[in-house]
């Protein structure tokens, strides 16, 4: 049986998912999570769904949280939580991050200004420098999401309990707070003292070329100038190629490598099985072309890696994830299952 929840909590966390889910710059599609624990529950978004959603249909799911916290205390953190409804919907990959966060709302996101932060090489030392004057916050180095990454977190936090805020490495934050006015004031308190990369615009980006032979593969034009910007820019176009794998949900919906396609090659015989092609192809110089397959979340994620990219200047060292790392995100069930909704 569903336990019962208060609905007034649970809507005003609702309204607050569906404004965050809808401002690309904080969460990109199925991406980013949230929880709140309501004595022996903990609700957390289902996996694969959109918070942008949260007000249209119900994102969250009832999972047993006295259970999940038994286990973080033998610091057992592979456990699968059990669902208290009837329902075929899987809790998110997160939620054994959120059930070991102190806090009674929890909220991860990928949020751009964060990010374009967390992949530099000396990400650690910018936020050290940035938040100085702060003890509210911890920084954790890159883990595969699910149980080392909870694993890492808890370490954090036990060492520093005070924190209500955690910095992932080429990944993402995650907040806490015991109302959702707590969390939106520490989301724009931190955003606020953080410095601020400012996109660069690529005016003299050509218009894509819109009868390239690609489109008899089914690609068209990216209509997204920024997604175009990509293979247009040549400092983008340099990024694409050397750091690609930044952080983990651009590898499961893109692939583990850009699709890069030569200006001057030609339609061969092997490229005309249909198989399984990339959402994009970037052809330098000449644009970005998008399958016509590509689903809404490799499209938000696209748009979230140009975002990142575009910030960057050619002076900023970044880490991208390990040959290792790659193949530990592509070959895990409960990625394949969130891939496969969307
Ligand atoms: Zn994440």
């Amino acid at each position: 049986m569903t336990p019962d929840r208060n609905e007034a909590l649970a809507s005003a966390i609702k309204s607050y998912c569906s404004e965050i889910g809808r401002d690309p710059l904080l969460v990109q599609g199925p991406g980013g999570n949230v929880s709140w624990k309501e004595g022996p529950t903990l609700w957390v978004k289902a996996s694969g769904t959109w918070l942008a959603h949260a007000n249209e249909m119900e994102i969250f799911i009832p999972v047993d949280l006295q259970t999940l916290q038994q286990r973080i205390e033998e610091q057992d953190y592979s456990a699968n939580a059990s669902v208290l409804a009837d329902t075929k919907q899987r809790p998110s990959i997160e939620t054994m991050l959120h059930a070991l966060m102190p806090h009674r709302i929890a909220v991860h996101l990928h949020a751009i200004d964060v990010l374009v932060q967390l992949v530099l090489t000396d990400a650690q030392d910018r936020f050290t420098r940035q938040l100085a004057d702060r003890s509210d916050w911890v920084f954790v180095g890159y883990n595969k999401p699910g149980a080392e990454l909870a694993a890492a977190v808890h370490n954090a936090l036990c060492a520093n309990p005070g924190a209500n805020i955690v910095f992932l490495k080429n990944h993402g934050i995650v907040l806490g707070g015991e109302s959702i006015d707590d969390i939106r004031g520490l989301l724009t308190r931190t955003l606020d003292e953080l410095q601020t990369f400012a996109p660069r615009t690529s005016e003299a980006v050509p218009a894509p070329v819109p009868e390239h032979e690609l489109t008899k593969l089914g690609y068209a034009p990216s209509k997204d100038p920024c997604i175009h910007a990509l293979s247009c820019d040549p400092s983008q176009t340099a990024r694409l190629r050397e750091s690609w794998a930044l952080y983990p949900d651009h590898v499961v919906f893109l692939g583990a490598k850009p699709s890069i396609w030569p200006p001057a090659r030609k339609l061969s015989l092997q490229d005309q099985p249909l198989g399984e092609r990339s959402p994009y192809i970037f052809v330098p110089g000449i644009g970005t072309y998008e399958f016509e397959h590509a689903t809404p979340a490799q499209k938000e994620q696209m748009r979230c890696y140009s975002d990142v990219i575009s910030r960057l200047s050619p002076d900023h060292a970044t880490d991208t994830l390990s040959t290792s790392d790659i193949a530990n995100l592509l070959d895990w069930d409960a990625e394949k299952f969130r891939q496969g909704k969307n």
